[in-house]
Protein backbone atom coordinates (compact mmCIF):
# COMPACT_ATOMS: atom_id res chain seq x y z
CA UNK A 1 0.00 0.00 0.00
CA UNK A 2 2.92 2.32 0.58
CA UNK A 3 4.90 3.90 -2.27
CA UNK A 4 8.66 2.90 -3.14
CA UNK A 5 10.91 6.16 -1.79
CA UNK A 6 11.42 8.27 -4.47
CA UNK A 7 14.78 8.96 -4.67
CA UNK A 8 16.43 12.24 -6.63
CA UNK A 9 19.41 13.81 -7.54
CA UNK A 10 19.32 16.72 -5.16
CA UNK A 11 16.98 14.35 -2.66
CA UNK A 12 18.84 11.21 -1.88
CA UNK A 13 17.74 8.77 0.30
CA UNK A 14 17.76 9.43 3.56
CA UNK A 15 14.55 8.92 5.68
CA UNK A 16 12.55 5.44 5.15
CA UNK A 17 10.53 7.67 2.84
CA UNK A 18 13.04 8.67 1.15
CA UNK A 19 12.56 12.39 2.41
CA UNK A 20 15.58 14.18 3.76
CA UNK A 21 16.05 14.12 7.79
CA UNK A 22 15.02 17.81 9.37
CA UNK A 23 16.90 18.78 12.10
CA UNK A 24 14.68 22.11 12.90
CA UNK A 25 11.99 23.14 14.42
CA UNK A 26 9.00 22.27 12.48
CA UNK A 27 7.78 20.49 10.59
CA UNK A 28 9.74 17.28 11.96
CA UNK A 29 10.19 13.94 10.77
CA UNK A 30 7.79 11.55 11.62
CA UNK A 31 8.03 7.62 11.67
CA UNK A 32 6.83 5.37 8.45
CA UNK A 33 4.02 4.15 10.46
CA UNK A 34 2.84 7.83 11.85
CA UNK A 35 2.38 8.53 7.96
CA UNK A 36 0.97 5.38 7.10
CA UNK A 37 -2.19 5.81 9.96
CA UNK A 38 -3.17 8.91 7.62
CA UNK A 39 -4.31 6.48 4.98
CA UNK A 40 -7.80 7.07 5.69
CA UNK A 41 -10.04 8.87 5.17
CA UNK A 42 -13.22 9.41 7.70
CA UNK A 43 -16.35 11.32 7.65
CA UNK A 44 -16.36 13.82 10.60
CA UNK A 45 -19.23 12.32 12.07
CA UNK A 46 -18.06 8.98 11.98
CA UNK A 47 -17.85 6.54 15.22
CA UNK A 48 -14.58 5.39 15.08
CA UNK A 49 -13.41 8.62 14.02
CA UNK A 50 -14.89 10.03 17.47
CA UNK A 51 -13.46 7.50 19.76
CA UNK A 52 -10.18 8.15 18.10
CA UNK A 53 -10.56 12.07 18.35
CA UNK A 54 -11.65 11.44 22.31
CA UNK A 55 -8.36 9.01 23.45
CA UNK A 56 -6.26 11.47 21.82
CA UNK A 57 -7.49 14.14 23.93
CA UNK A 58 -7.63 12.13 26.71
CA UNK A 59 -4.31 11.13 26.45
CA UNK A 60 -2.77 14.41 26.18
CA UNK A 61 -3.98 15.27 29.36
CA UNK A 62 -2.31 12.20 31.20
CA UNK A 63 0.73 13.50 30.05
CA UNK A 64 0.65 16.32 32.74
CA UNK A 65 -1.41 14.01 34.85
CA UNK A 66 -4.18 16.56 34.32
CA UNK A 67 -7.15 13.63 34.35
CA UNK A 68 -8.46 15.29 37.78
CA UNK A 69 -8.55 18.63 37.09
CA UNK A 70 -8.01 20.14 33.15
CA UNK A 71 -8.98 19.53 29.42
CA UNK A 72 -7.81 18.86 26.50
CA UNK A 73 -9.66 21.65 23.73
CA UNK A 74 -7.72 20.84 20.90
CA UNK A 75 -7.37 23.42 17.13
CA UNK A 76 -7.14 23.53 13.31
CA UNK A 77 -4.00 24.83 11.97
CA UNK A 78 -0.23 25.40 13.43
CA UNK A 79 1.10 25.94 16.62
CA UNK A 80 0.81 30.12 16.60
CA UNK A 81 -3.75 29.18 15.68
CA UNK A 82 -3.84 27.94 19.34
CA UNK A 83 -1.44 30.41 21.21
CA UNK A 84 -3.37 33.22 19.75
CA UNK A 85 -6.68 31.28 20.87
CA UNK A 86 -5.20 30.88 24.45
CA UNK A 87 -4.55 34.58 24.44
CA UNK A 88 -7.77 35.34 23.62
CA UNK A 89 -9.88 33.29 25.30
CA UNK A 90 -8.05 33.47 28.20
CA UNK A 91 -7.20 36.92 28.80
CA UNK A 92 -10.60 38.66 29.19
CA UNK A 93 -11.38 42.40 27.21
CA UNK A 94 -10.42 44.04 30.84
CA UNK A 95 -7.47 41.96 31.50
CA UNK A 96 -3.20 42.77 31.50
CA UNK A 97 -1.27 40.13 30.37
CA UNK A 98 2.27 40.37 31.39
CA UNK A 99 4.45 38.66 29.01
CA UNK A 100 8.03 37.57 29.99
CA UNK A 101 10.38 37.62 26.38
CA UNK A 102 13.94 36.07 26.01
CA UNK A 103 12.93 35.38 21.90
CA UNK A 104 10.83 35.41 18.96
CA UNK A 105 8.27 33.42 20.36
CA UNK A 106 7.58 35.92 23.11
CA UNK A 107 7.68 38.81 21.11
CA UNK A 108 5.00 37.05 18.75
CA UNK A 109 2.53 36.39 21.64
CA UNK A 110 3.06 40.72 22.11
CA UNK A 111 2.35 40.86 18.70
CA UNK A 112 -0.70 39.05 18.89
CA UNK A 113 -2.28 41.10 21.96
CA UNK A 114 -2.05 43.96 19.60
CA UNK A 115 -3.68 42.32 16.97
CA UNK A 116 -6.26 41.17 19.02
CA UNK A 117 -6.36 44.43 21.46
CA UNK A 118 -5.27 43.05 24.92
CA UNK A 119 -3.43 44.90 27.30
CA UNK A 120 -0.25 43.84 27.79
CA UNK A 121 3.19 44.40 28.77
CA UNK A 122 6.53 42.64 28.07
CA UNK A 123 9.56 41.82 31.02
CA UNK A 124 12.61 41.33 28.54
CA UNK A 125 15.61 39.48 28.79
CA UNK A 126 18.27 38.69 26.34
CA UNK A 127 17.62 35.83 24.03
CA UNK A 128 20.85 33.59 26.01
CA UNK A 129 19.25 35.02 29.21
CA UNK A 130 16.21 33.19 31.11
CA UNK A 131 13.14 35.20 32.07
CA UNK A 132 13.87 37.13 35.48
CA UNK A 133 11.78 35.35 38.72
CA UNK A 134 12.81 38.17 40.71
CA UNK A 135 11.69 40.56 38.01
CA UNK A 136 8.96 39.02 38.15
CA UNK A 137 7.74 38.79 41.55
CA UNK A 138 8.93 42.66 41.52
CA UNK A 139 6.32 43.64 38.93
CA UNK A 140 3.26 41.66 39.97
CA UNK A 141 3.89 43.43 43.40
CA UNK A 142 3.53 46.53 42.07
CA UNK A 143 1.30 46.20 39.20
CA UNK A 144 -2.09 44.83 40.48
CA UNK A 145 -3.71 45.50 36.86
CA UNK A 146 -1.90 42.08 35.77
CA UNK A 147 -4.28 39.24 35.50
CA UNK A 148 -2.12 36.82 33.46
CA UNK A 149 1.28 35.66 32.88
CA UNK A 150 2.56 34.02 30.09
CA UNK A 151 5.81 32.37 29.43
CA UNK A 152 7.45 30.08 26.81
CA UNK A 153 8.67 26.72 27.91
CA UNK A 154 11.55 25.83 25.51
CA UNK A 155 12.23 29.55 23.95
CA UNK A 156 13.00 27.88 20.66
CA UNK A 157 14.29 30.69 19.06
CA UNK A 158 17.81 30.06 21.20
CA UNK A 159 16.81 26.45 22.69
CA UNK A 160 16.74 28.13 26.00
CA UNK A 161 15.01 26.44 28.74
CA UNK A 162 13.24 28.32 31.38
CA UNK A 163 12.87 28.01 34.59
CA UNK A 164 8.81 27.22 34.10
CA UNK A 165 8.56 25.65 37.94
CA UNK A 166 10.18 29.20 39.78
CA UNK A 167 7.73 31.27 37.17
CA UNK A 168 4.63 29.47 37.93
CA UNK A 169 5.58 29.85 41.88
CA UNK A 170 5.46 33.36 42.08
CA UNK A 171 2.76 33.62 39.76
CA UNK A 172 0.36 31.22 42.14
CA UNK A 173 1.57 33.14 44.80
CA UNK A 174 0.30 36.69 43.92
CA UNK A 175 -2.79 34.90 42.66
CA UNK A 176 -2.76 35.62 38.83
CA UNK A 177 -3.00 32.88 36.25
CA UNK A 178 -0.54 31.25 33.96
CA UNK A 179 -0.40 31.24 30.46
CA UNK A 180 2.49 28.39 28.61
CA UNK A 181 3.77 28.18 25.56
CA UNK A 182 5.22 24.92 25.67
CA UNK A 183 4.72 24.35 21.66
CA UNK A 184 8.29 23.17 21.78
CA UNK A 185 8.99 21.40 25.38
CA UNK A 186 5.45 19.15 25.35
CA UNK A 187 5.95 15.98 25.41
CA UNK A 188 10.27 15.95 25.89
CA UNK A 189 10.23 17.95 28.87
CA UNK A 190 8.50 16.99 32.15
CA UNK A 191 5.52 19.15 32.75
CA UNK A 192 2.70 17.77 35.39
CA UNK A 193 -0.31 19.77 37.19
CA UNK A 194 0.36 18.22 39.96
CA UNK A 195 3.76 20.63 40.44
CA UNK A 196 3.07 23.51 38.03
CA UNK A 197 0.01 25.79 38.72
CA UNK A 198 -1.33 26.97 35.17
CA UNK A 199 -5.09 27.91 33.82
CA UNK A 200 -3.41 26.82 30.03
CA UNK A 201 -0.60 25.21 28.81
CA UNK A 202 -0.34 25.06 24.57
CA UNK A 203 1.35 22.55 22.20
CA UNK A 204 0.91 21.14 18.50
CA UNK A 205 0.93 17.70 16.95
CA UNK A 206 4.14 17.66 15.30
CA UNK A 207 6.87 18.56 17.51
CA UNK A 208 7.77 16.28 20.38
CA UNK A 209 4.83 14.68 20.04
CA UNK A 210 6.01 13.64 16.86
CA UNK A 211 2.70 13.25 15.28
CA UNK A 212 2.05 14.66 11.62
CA UNK A 213 1.48 19.23 11.46
CA UNK A 214 -1.85 21.08 11.20
CA UNK A 215 -3.31 21.01 14.80
CA UNK A 216 -2.44 22.58 18.34
CA UNK A 217 -3.87 21.49 21.63
CA UNK A 218 -4.99 23.53 24.69
CA UNK A 219 -4.47 21.71 28.52
CA UNK A 220 -7.04 23.74 30.09
CA UNK A 221 -8.06 24.06 33.76
CA UNK A 222 -11.44 23.00 33.48
CA UNK A 223 -12.79 25.78 36.30
CA UNK A 224 -10.32 28.20 34.62
CA UNK A 225 -11.91 27.40 31.10
CA UNK A 226 -15.11 27.48 32.17
CA UNK A 227 -14.51 31.18 33.24
CA UNK A 228 -13.67 32.03 29.60
CA UNK A 229 -16.85 31.82 27.86
CA UNK A 230 -17.63 35.36 25.95
CA UNK A 231 -13.77 36.40 25.99
CA UNK A 232 -12.75 35.26 22.79
CA UNK A 233 -12.68 38.20 19.63
CA UNK A 234 -12.62 35.42 17.51
CA UNK A 235 -15.39 32.72 16.33
CA UNK A 236 -12.75 29.77 14.98
CA UNK A 237 -9.96 30.55 18.08
CA UNK A 238 -12.43 30.51 20.55
CA UNK A 239 -11.42 27.71 22.97
CA UNK A 240 -14.68 27.69 25.14
CA UNK A 241 -17.12 27.32 22.31
CA UNK A 242 -14.77 24.39 20.89
CA UNK A 243 -14.51 22.83 24.19
CA UNK A 244 -18.29 23.51 24.66
CA UNK A 245 -18.90 22.06 21.34
CA UNK A 246 -17.26 18.83 21.52
CA UNK A 247 -17.99 18.12 24.88
CA UNK A 248 -21.92 17.75 23.98
CA UNK A 249 -21.45 15.91 20.71
CA UNK A 250 -17.99 14.49 20.34
CA UNK A 251 -17.42 16.55 17.11
CA UNK A 252 -15.32 19.49 16.04
CA UNK A 253 -17.15 22.67 15.02
CA UNK A 254 -15.60 22.78 11.69
CA UNK A 255 -14.16 20.58 9.31
CA UNK A 256 -11.68 18.29 11.60
CA UNK A 257 -8.21 17.40 10.57
CA UNK A 258 -8.98 13.94 10.31
CA UNK A 259 -5.71 12.83 8.81
CA UNK A 260 -3.68 14.54 11.54
CA UNK A 261 -5.71 13.20 13.89
CA UNK A 262 -5.19 9.56 13.13
CA UNK A 263 -1.38 10.11 13.17
CA UNK A 264 -1.62 11.94 16.28
CA UNK A 265 -3.28 9.20 17.58
CA UNK A 266 -0.54 6.51 15.99
CA UNK A 267 2.23 8.97 17.32
CA UNK A 268 1.28 8.63 20.56
CA UNK A 269 0.88 5.20 20.82
CA UNK A 270 4.68 5.25 19.74
CA UNK A 271 5.08 8.13 22.60
CA UNK A 272 3.91 6.01 25.25
CA UNK A 273 6.12 2.31 23.12
CA UNK A 274 9.25 4.80 23.79
CA UNK A 275 8.43 5.21 27.79
CA UNK A 276 6.41 8.84 27.69
CA UNK A 277 8.05 11.80 28.90
CA UNK A 278 10.90 10.06 30.45
CA UNK A 279 11.77 7.97 27.25
CA UNK A 280 11.12 10.77 24.52
CA UNK A 281 13.34 12.96 26.95
CA UNK A 282 16.03 10.68 26.95
CA UNK A 283 16.50 10.21 23.11
CA UNK A 284 16.45 14.01 22.61
CA UNK A 285 18.97 14.76 25.44
CA UNK A 286 21.05 12.01 24.06
CA UNK A 287 20.87 13.33 20.47
CA UNK A 288 21.29 16.72 21.81
CA UNK A 289 24.68 15.43 23.57
CA UNK A 290 25.89 13.72 20.31
CA UNK A 291 25.29 16.66 18.68
CA UNK A 292 27.05 19.26 20.63
CA UNK A 293 29.81 16.84 21.04
CA UNK A 294 30.48 16.68 17.54
CA UNK A 295 30.17 20.10 16.51
CA UNK A 296 32.38 21.38 19.39
CA UNK A 297 35.26 18.72 17.94
CA UNK A 298 35.06 20.77 14.58
CA UNK A 299 35.23 23.88 16.61
CA UNK A 300 31.69 25.45 16.40
CA UNK A 301 30.81 27.20 19.51
CA UNK A 302 26.98 26.65 21.24
CA UNK A 303 25.25 30.51 21.85
CA UNK A 304 24.45 28.64 25.50
CA UNK A 305 26.19 27.13 28.19
CA UNK A 306 25.50 23.43 28.34
CA UNK A 307 23.15 24.51 31.70
CA UNK A 308 20.54 26.12 30.26
CA UNK A 309 20.47 24.36 26.78
CA UNK A 310 17.29 22.43 26.55
CA UNK A 311 17.56 19.12 24.33
CA UNK A 312 15.52 20.41 21.75
CA UNK A 313 17.42 22.78 19.17
CA UNK A 314 20.86 23.92 19.61
CA UNK A 315 21.99 27.48 18.38
CA UNK A 316 25.45 27.81 17.09
CA UNK A 317 27.60 30.75 16.40
CA UNK A 318 28.32 31.49 12.74
CA UNK A 319 31.99 30.24 11.93
CA UNK A 320 34.72 33.47 11.56
CA UNK A 321 36.15 31.84 8.74
CA UNK A 322 35.34 34.41 5.80
CA UNK A 323 35.21 30.83 3.25
CA UNK A 324 32.14 29.70 5.24
CA UNK A 325 29.08 30.71 3.76
CA UNK A 326 26.14 30.22 5.34
CA UNK A 327 23.36 29.27 1.97
CA UNK A 328 26.34 27.06 0.55
CA UNK A 329 26.52 25.09 3.62
CA UNK A 330 22.74 24.36 3.87
CA UNK A 331 22.81 23.69 0.60
CA UNK A 332 25.60 20.73 0.68
CA UNK A 333 23.77 19.56 3.92
CA UNK A 334 20.52 19.19 2.95
CA UNK A 335 21.54 17.59 -0.56
CA UNK A 336 23.00 14.83 1.49
CA UNK A 337 19.88 14.37 3.09
CA UNK A 338 20.03 16.65 6.22
CA UNK A 339 17.68 19.60 6.48
CA UNK A 340 19.19 22.60 9.23
CA UNK A 341 17.48 26.07 10.09
CA UNK A 342 18.83 29.31 9.72
CA UNK A 343 19.41 31.18 13.16
CA UNK A 344 16.74 33.65 14.47
CA UNK A 345 18.67 35.35 16.84
CA UNK A 346 19.45 39.54 17.05
CA UNK A 347 22.32 39.41 19.43
CA UNK A 348 24.20 37.09 17.07
CA UNK A 349 24.62 35.25 13.74
CA UNK A 350 23.49 31.86 13.85
CA UNK A 351 22.13 28.31 12.78
CA UNK A 352 20.51 25.98 14.44
CA UNK A 353 20.27 22.19 14.17
CA UNK A 354 17.09 20.36 16.18
CA UNK A 355 17.50 17.32 18.11
CA UNK A 356 13.21 16.58 17.92
CA UNK A 357 11.25 15.08 15.52
CA UNK A 358 11.78 10.72 14.69
CA UNK A 359 15.96 10.88 14.61
CA UNK A 360 17.89 8.93 16.76
CA UNK A 361 21.95 8.92 17.49
CA UNK A 362 22.68 7.17 13.72
CA UNK A 363 21.18 10.26 12.44
CA UNK A 364 22.62 12.79 14.27
CA UNK A 365 26.03 11.30 13.36
CA UNK A 366 24.89 11.30 10.08
CA UNK A 367 24.21 15.04 10.00
CA UNK A 368 27.88 15.53 11.79
CA UNK A 369 29.71 13.53 8.96
CA UNK A 370 27.99 15.15 6.28
CA UNK A 371 28.72 18.99 7.80
CA UNK A 372 32.23 17.41 8.46
CA UNK A 373 32.87 16.49 5.29
CA UNK A 374 31.00 19.78 3.91
CA UNK A 375 33.41 21.94 5.83
CA UNK A 376 36.79 20.31 4.36
CA UNK A 377 35.49 20.69 0.90
CA UNK A 378 34.78 24.21 2.03
CA UNK A 379 38.79 25.20 1.67
C1 LIG B 1 7.02 26.07 16.92
C2 LIG B 1 6.65 27.00 17.98
C3 LIG B 1 5.43 27.73 17.93
C4 LIG B 1 4.42 27.62 16.82
O1 LIG B 1 4.90 27.77 15.58
P1 LIG B 1 4.05 27.38 14.28
O2 LIG B 1 5.02 27.67 13.20
O3 LIG B 1 2.86 28.25 14.24
O4 LIG B 1 3.69 25.93 14.41
C5 LIG B 1 5.13 28.54 19.01
N1 LIG B 1 5.94 28.66 20.06
C6 LIG B 1 7.10 27.97 20.14
C7 LIG B 1 7.94 28.13 21.37
C8 LIG B 1 7.49 27.13 19.11
O5 LIG B 1 8.64 26.44 19.19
Amino acid sequence: MTHPPVPTQSNPVASPTGDPWLLTPGPLTTSPTVKQAMLHDYGSRDRTFIEINAKVRQRLVAIVDGQDSHVCVPLQGSGTFVVEAMVGTFVPPDGKLLILVNGAYGHRIAKICKYIGRHHIIQETAEDTPVNVQQLDKRLGEDTDISHVAVIHCETTSGILNPLAEVADVVARHGRSLLIDAMSAFGAIPLSTHEIKFDAVVASSNKCLEGSPGMGFCIANRTALKATQGNSPSLCLDLYDQWVSMESNGQWRFTPPTHAILAFNQALDEFEQEGGVEGRGRRYLENCRILIEGMRRMGFRTLLPDELQAPIIVTFHMPEDPKFDFNRFYDRLSSQGYVIYPGKLTVAESFRIGCIGRLGAQEIRGALAAIESTMTSLE
